[in-house]
């Protein structure tokens, strides 16, 4: 048999990417992937109708999110993937509607500070731009590459978006146990997306992060990612396997505004179907489309 590929970790217009959520499902066809996941930013907005489009094409699909929480590292960035939740789940509805009030109470800071400097973006103007989906930096970092502020999503990040940067706040964010035990709830898989970002400076620390984890209800790792160079694969698979975890992989694709990230392809390498196979093994609600 060939070997057959997937994609667990994807982005559409709900969020911050610049596909609609149908499209990313066509992309992935088109892509010879037999599975996909889309994991927003704190929305399952795009769900049914990739659902919905997935099922024309014949292709798995894995309702996701992906839920920022306070990182156990200085620095760090944690990001928890949640996989086969249930869409209609209550606990769900309630952890989504508080990340977003979290952002609507971000934005309006990023955007005055924009103005002490002089960058005159507003609310409507960011709001009409991110066309309904989760409002993000990477929406205004668009927005100040639009009026020629800055030429790169890098260059706006590193001088406005990211920590340090001019017109950096930071959000209100979950603790793991809370984001870990929200997706269990809503019967979902947690999964530690991209370990690199949580910037453990050696091996201990790291081994000790995902302990942690493991005792709040983590399920799996993201081993395969954009970020993830073949030592670092190999690095994580190890981890999970010695913990008995999920390993999980995607490319984080988000269309225009990651422009070197196709669907389907991390850093080069491909994610193997056994990997969604085992996952839906694993899940309480192996919600299948
Ligand atoms: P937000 O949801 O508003 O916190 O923004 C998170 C999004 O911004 C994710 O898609 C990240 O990948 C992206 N992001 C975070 N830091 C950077 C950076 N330094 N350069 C480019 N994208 C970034
Ligand atoms: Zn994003
Ligand atoms: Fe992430
Ligand atoms: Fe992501």
């Amino acid at each position: 048999m060939t070997r057959q590929f997937v994609d667990l970790h994807s982005h559409s217009t709900a969020s911050d990417g610049t596909f609609a959520p149908a499209d990313v499902v066509r992309l992935a066809k088109s892509a010879g992937l037999v599975g996909l996941a889309l994991t927003d930013h704190d929305t399952i907005a795009g769900i049914t109708e990739a659902a919905a489009e997935a099922k024309k094409l014949e292709i798995t699909f894995i309702p996701g999110i992906e839920i920022s929480a306070v990182p156990p590292i200085d620095n760090g960035t944690l990001h928890i993937l949640g996989y086969c939740i249930d869409p209609q789940s209550p606990a769900l509805a309630e952890m989504t509607r508080n990340l977003i009030d979290a952002r609507d109470d971000r934005n309006p800071k990023i955007i005055a500070r924009l103005r002490e400097l002089g960058i005159v973006i507003t609310m409507d103007e960011a709001v009409n731009y991110a066309r309904g989906g989760v409002l993000g930096r990477p929406h205004i970092a668009a927005l100040l590459i639009r009026k020629g502020i800055v030429k790169t999503v890098k260059q706006a990040f590193d001088e406005y978006l990211a920590p340090g940067g001019k017109a950096y706040f930071d959000k209100e964010r979950l603790t793991p146990r809370a984001a870990i035990s929200r997706i269990r709830q809503s019967g979902g898989l947690p999964v530690l997306a991209h370990p690199v970002q949580l910037r453990a400076t050696n091996h201990a620390q790291l081994d000790r992060v995902i302990k942690d984890l493991l005792d709040l209800g983590l399920a799996g790792i993201e081993v395969i990612h954009s970020d993830h160079s073949q030592a670092l694969v190999d690095k994580y698979t190890r981890l999970a396997d010695r913990y008995g975890l999920l390993k999980t992989g995607g490319s984080d694709f988000h269309g225009g505004n990651k422009k070197d990230i196709s669907l389907g392809t991390a850093n080069g390498r491909r994610i193997p179907r056994k990997f969604m196979d085992d996952l839906l093994a694993r899940a309480a609600n192996p919600v299948r489309f």
